[in-house]
């Protein structure tokens, strides 16, 4: 059975555990013991098992997995990993115990970011941003999402979307691109938002679109940054020009952006420690994913936590990412968002693998392309030498993948 398809595919896999995290197997994990994965042109093709299948005739590479787990590539779903400069100092004064609010006043926080992004050229940020990501790929990162919003003019937007499609040609990695604009208002529209969001929607956006240069649009929905009205207008004109939509929603308070989110069928809203069962309830009805960023509440010493047990409780698809940016989650390891994914937020080891599998793909809207190993979707792939998926949530640092396969292709983590 199954070797006219075998016949074929350029390579397989033998002697390898699958956590294929397929719903359709009733497995913890979605495991299957003993079976082979074969891929063709760049597509996982077939998962037999292993005594069902002869290898005599097989004319492509065969690869023994040595009794390895072989898993999806881990997507980390919400970065902001292109920026220029750190915010080091920051971090020292608020260890000396200056609050947030009284770093932005003398200049800090994300502002302090958009100037020293500015200054760069495009060559620049991909050269500072080149440790980033090569640290997650390392890991076992095979998609990753990248923001912009640390420009907030056309040019520089455009500039720091243009360096992210720059890292994808660079790196055996796909990016997903998400237009940040409205990340914080600019200084040259101080007191000024509305004016400054009808430029994201009249000037910047068709630039974007024009270009092909984001694939979702996002807003920093918060009392310190745009209303719900201000984001609800960002989300028409990027509905309108069919981009996805996303949101930064309920981190520091209270406030239905995650509702609004919903009403907007977006992919996905993030952050949500002040999330409500009201707002858990609209993400469920519209399929939005619910992704969860523990490393700015580890780094901001946050104690309120997002509702793990009601999204549970509703079916309402978790992620995990890295929200690696220079303020508040200067953290470039998505494996490290697995182990405080469980330990600070309570989720399962296998609730934190899905939520950077199966999950992050729908969150960035490729859900019927990513995210589990099922027969037609991109063979994004990770061979780990272990006995147990749970491993890779429990223990940090010592553990890399063998090998690491990018649309079924063996790939370094080095630049190509
Ligand atoms: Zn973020």
């Amino acid at each position: 059975m199954g070797n006219e398809t075998l016949g074929q595919c350029e390579r397989l896999w033998i002697d390898v555990r699958l956590a294929t995290f397929d719903p359709a197997v009733a497995a913890p994990y979605g495991l299957l013991e003993k079976h082979v994965l074969a891929v063709r042109r760049g597509a996982i093709a077939a998962i037999l098992p292993q005594d069902q299948v002869a290898l005599s005739g097989f004319g492509g590479e065969v690869i023994d997995g040595r009794g390895g787990l072989l898993t999806p590539g881990l997507i980390d779903s919400h970065t902001h990993l292109v920026y220029g400069g750190h915010r080091t100092r920051e971090f020292e004064q608020r260890l000396l115990g200056k609050s947030y609010r009284e770093i932005s006043r003398d200049g800090g926080g994300i502002l302090a970011t958009v100037r020293s992004t500015r200054a760069l050229s495009r060559e620049q940020l991909v050269a500072q941003a080149r440790p980033r990501l090569e640290a997650l790929i390392a890991e076992g990162v095979t998609s990753v999402e990248i923001k912009s919003g640390y420009g907030l003019t056309v040019a520089d937007e455009l500039k720091m979307l243009r360096a992210a499609r720059d890292l994808a040609r660079e790196y055996p990695v796909r990016v997903s691109t998400t237009l940040l604009a409205a990340h914080c208002v600019p200084p040259e529209f101080c007191g000024q938002a509305d004016r400054y969001v009808e430029m994201i929607c009249r000037e910047l956006l068709p630039r974007v679109v024009e270009e092909r240069l984001a694939d979702a649009v996002d807003v920093f929905c918060e009392q310190l940054a745009f209303s719900l009205e201000q984001t609800e207008r960002i989300f028409a004109a990027a509905r309108q020009a069919g981009l996805g939509i996303k949101v930064h929603a309920e981190q520091l308070s209270p406030g239905g952006a995650a509702a609004l989110a919903a009403r907007f069928s977006a992919r996905s809203a993030d952050h949500l420690e002040w999330l409500d069962e009201a707002g858990v309830l609209a993400l469920k009805a519209a399929g939005s994913v619910a992704t969860l960023l523990p490393g700015a509440f580890y780094v901001l010493r946050e104690s309120r936590k997002p509702p793990v047990a009601l999204l549970r409780q509703h079916g309402v698809p978790m992620a995990l990412a890295t929200d690696l940016n220079p303020g508040t989650s200067p953290l470039a390891s998505l494996r490290l968002m697995l182990n405080m994914g469980c330990v600070l937020f309570g989720l399962t080891p296998e609730e934190a693998l899905t939520a950077v599998t199966r999950n992050a793909a729908v969150a960035l809207g490729l859900g019927e392309v990513l995210g589990t190993l099922s027969v037609g979707k991109q063979a994004d792939l990770l061979l780990w030498d272990i006995d147990q998926p749970a491993r890779l949530v429990e223990e940090l640092g010592s553990i890399r993948p063998r090998q690491r396969i990018v649309q079924g292709e063996i790939v370094h983590a080095s630049r190509s």
